[in-house]
């Protein structure tokens, strides 16, 4: 249920209805909006709880949301939610690409790339220090010393950086270098993970996990916009299906089927939605095309070298190909690609 205030709603008026509408066994979460303030509610709400709540002081009208998800509907809210990544609008018209290494592996690599992809026209920095891994045997990040050149790859090229945290414990600090934390597939559904973000007002990367439908994607963003944190930006990498010749296959329905369903941006990574390079670029244009607010995209110095993810990795010259096609499929559907700040 969503309760719409009235324009200039007395406080009183929204403490009151919170109050009442805990009263009847619901969770109340008031959404101050730059117009009127909306009170989100969970629990299952029936009609006779709207009829109540409709006749209070203060209230405009009373929605009942079908959906099972709530916050990150549209029917909670219908326009857009615009994120801000450092200073790059996500969920606007432009189509922001965001790319760097699967892992901070050196200074050397990272800053290397931070340049290159920026030079190429990327608008966001990407870059593991904590890396989640299949396998225990496999490289899992550089940890603190990769924050700390991530920190400096920023400072060099004035790129927001998006990166991975996989425990609470460590919000705080990944926050302290993040422009957005990334939460990975394998965590989509670390429900205290997921508390532990919404309780920060760092944007989220929320990917969505290895054999996640599209609802689980949206309860888990619920899990965050429920703590109050409303930048959340949900990430199409990948399902995990029969076919073998692909890492993962990239559902590009999901990008127009999420535009529809939720309020929030829509990021399509084609690196690990498909797993090889040179599935890369056509995914990504296809994503594009469908209709995704930004790109996440996985470029090294030298793939064949990479610590992680080389397979799927765009060298330098086939990022910078791919930047150069993008602003022509944006284009036809009437957006584009988001270009980077002039350097000061
Ligand atoms: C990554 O972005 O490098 C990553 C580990 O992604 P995912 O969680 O989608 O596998
Ligand atoms: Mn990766």
């Amino acid at each position: 249920m969503l309760v719409v205030m009235k324009k200039g709603a007395s406080p009183e008026q929204i403490a009151h209805v919170v109050e009442r509408v805990q009263e009847l066994g619901l969770t109340a979460i008031p959404l101050p909006g730059e117009e009127r303030t909306a009170i989100g509610t969970f629990g299952v709400a029936a009609q006779d709880h709207a009829d109540a709540v409709e006749a209070l002081p203060g209230v405009e009208r009373v929605v009942l949301v079908s959906r099972p998800f709530k916050l990150s509907s549209r029917e909670v809210q219908p326009q857009d939610t615009l994120v801000r990544v450092g200073d790059v609008p996500i969920g606007g018209p432009d189509v922001a690409v965001m790319a760097g290494p699967c892992s901070v592996e050196s200074r050397e690599q990272t800053l290397g790339t931070a340049r290159a992809v920026r030079d190429a026209g990327a608008v966001v920095l990407r870059g593991g220090a904590y890396k989640p891994s299949t396998s225990p045997y496999h490289f899992r990040g550089l940890g603190e010393p990769g924050l700390e050149i991530l920190a400096e790859a920023k400072r060099a090229t004035g790129l927001p950086v998006v990166t991975e945290v996989l425990a609470p414990a460590d919000v705080e600090r990944v926050a302290l270098v993040a422009d957005c934390l990334q939460i990975g597939a394998r965590n989509m559904q670390n429900f205290a993970l997921l508390d532990a973000v919404g309780e920060t007002q760092s944007p989220v990367l929320l990917k969505r996990g290895l054999s996640a439908t599209i609802e689980e994607l949206l309860l888990a963003a619920d899990y965050i916009l429920a703590r109050g944190n409303r930048n959340v930006m949900l990430c199409e990498r990948g399902i995990r299906t029969f076919e073998r010749y692909t890492r993962n296959t990239f559902d590009v329905n999901a990008i127009p089927l999420l535009k529809r369903l939720t309020h929030l941006p829509v990021v399509a990574d084609p690196s690990h939605g498909t797993g090889k390079w040179y599935l890369v670029a056509p995914v990504a244009l296809a994503a594009v095309a469908a209709g995704a607010d930004a790109l996440l995209i996985e470029v090294h110095p030298s793939p064949d070298h990479a610590l992680k993810d080389g397979f799927q990795s765009l060298t330098f010259e086939n990022f910078a190909a791919l930047m150069r096609a993008a602003p022509a499929v944006a284009g036809a559907v009437n957006r584009r690609v988001a270009s980077p700040a002039p350097v000061a």
